[in-house]
């Protein structure tokens, strides 16, 4: 079929007013950014409708491109043609003959514009007839049709199309603020830096790393899934900070079974400066509830004593299982399971602390240079910028 344009419906039900602009605004521009690449192909919008242009490009890829944004509800690949009824029977025909296989259809039109003679009341049966008339396999059904052809009169031209494909849903990437991303190379940090991208946060990203415990493959990993997150987030920030020498120091003073839970303390103080610093709203972990000992409840109120930021973690409920499907699908699971192990698992004690207590954490963390070792961290920091 020669599509030659796209249409793209969009919008939350609840958005009104001037967010309403700022979606539809936002929308158009990361759509635009995606398209860049591709010459020739124009993103235009019209009461309610976002329209993507093809000229002479080929519709899969740049629908394959289109899936990836968030904001987007669903699309349809149309043609667009004049608004004169012979040809507009034509090409729903070609529209029918193009789904291979199906029978039932019924025809759906709408007239936006009015200076086009024929109401929608007469084009219905009238493009129906013509595609029984000529498809013999063709039959109508009102009610439960396998195909709608849908016929839009506009203003420029009438637009034909069958199929919709799902979107990403969501809202569009950064009319929610921006956020801070804990990044390491593992399963679940990425899939939680997708989840708030698709509530249209812009995300910056932070990791920790302890060269040489943990190798530059395992930094490099880091890298990698920053620049997958950004299919779907546009650009990404992510700040590298040198964790060697906090880990050394608690393994050196902090009671071996609360160094898991210190660890955690330390990277969201160091987490919180770099936000402040950079205006960014919340903190987002991988965290899941008793996924492993160190995410229970005691846990997690120990992690949140340190700042008073959010600390988002859109994992918490879920699964594994549900969490590597969403990895697969987002194609952030192949690099994360490499073998490469983050600062972690390095220093795993043999027996975590589950139920660690803040007064304990309080205590230990005397024995710390708590100040100096978060601002030292601080002044380390490495910013690497990616861009789809
Ligand atoms: P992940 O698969 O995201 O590594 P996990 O199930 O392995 O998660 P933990 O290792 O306990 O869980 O880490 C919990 C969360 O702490 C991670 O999801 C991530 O947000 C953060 N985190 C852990 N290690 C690092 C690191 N080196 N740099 C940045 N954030 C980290
Ligand atoms: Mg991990």
């Amino acid at each position: 079929m020669n599509w030659n344009v796209i249409l793209i419906r969009y919008g939350e039900l609840s958005l009104k007013g001037r967010n309403q602009k700022l979606f539809e605004d936002r929308l158009v521009q990361n759509i635009r950014r995606k398209l860049t690449n591709f010459e020739s192909v124009h993103v235009t919008r019209e009461h309610g409708r976002i329209f993507v242009e093809l000229g002479d490009h080929p519709a899969p890829p740049i629908i394959e491109t289109l899936k990836d944004i968030f904001g987007i509800v669903s699309f349809s690949p149309a043609i667009r043609i004049h608004s004169q009824i012979d040809e507009i029977e034509q090409t729903a025909a070609k529209v029918f003959a193009s789904y291979p296989g199906i029978t039932t259809f019924k025809i759906e039109s709408r007239r936006a514009d009015k200076r086009f003679p024929i109401r929608t009341g007469e084009i219905n049966p009238r493009v129906g007839q013509y595609i029984l008339d000529r498809l013999p396999q063709a039959k109508v059904d009102v009610h439960h049709p396998e195909l709608e052809i849908k016929i839009e009169v506009r203003i420029k031209g009438t637009y034909i199309y069958g199929k919709e494909t799902a979107g990403a849903g969501g809202l569009p990437v950064g009319t929610s603020g921006k956020v801070l991303l804990l990044l390491s190379g593992g399963i679940d940090s990425p899939v939680a830096g997708y989840l708030a991208l698709k509530r249209g946060v812009e995300l910056h990203a932070i990791h920790f790393h302890s060269y040489p415990f943990t190798s530059e493959r395992a930094k490099q990993k880091v890298l990698d899934l920053s620049k997958i997150l950004t299919r779907f987030g546009g650009k990404i920030r992510l700040y590298v900070v040198p964790f060697t020498n906090v880990q050394t120091e608690i393994r050196k003073h902090c009671y071996d079974n609360y160094s898991i839970t210190i660890m955690r303390r330390m990277m969201i103080r160091i987490a919180e400066q770099v936000a402040q610093k950079f205006d960014l709203k919340a903190l987002i972990t991988g965290e899941s509830l008793g996924q492993v000992a160190s995410q229970t409840l005691e846990s997690l109120q120990a992690i949140n004593d340190v700042t008073n930021m959010p600390i988002l973690r859109p994992l918490i409920s879920m699964d594994k299982t549900e969490i590597m499907k969403i990895a697969n699908n987002i194609g952030t699971y192949e690099t994360s399971i490499l073998p490469y192990e983050d600062c972690c698992t390095v220093f795993v004690p043999e027996q975590p602390k589950t139920k660690p207590t803040v007064k304990v954490c309080n205590r230990e963390e005397q024995k710390l240079e708590v100040e100096s070792l978060v601002n030292e961290a601080v002044a380390g920091i490495e910013i690497i910028d990616f861009r789809f």
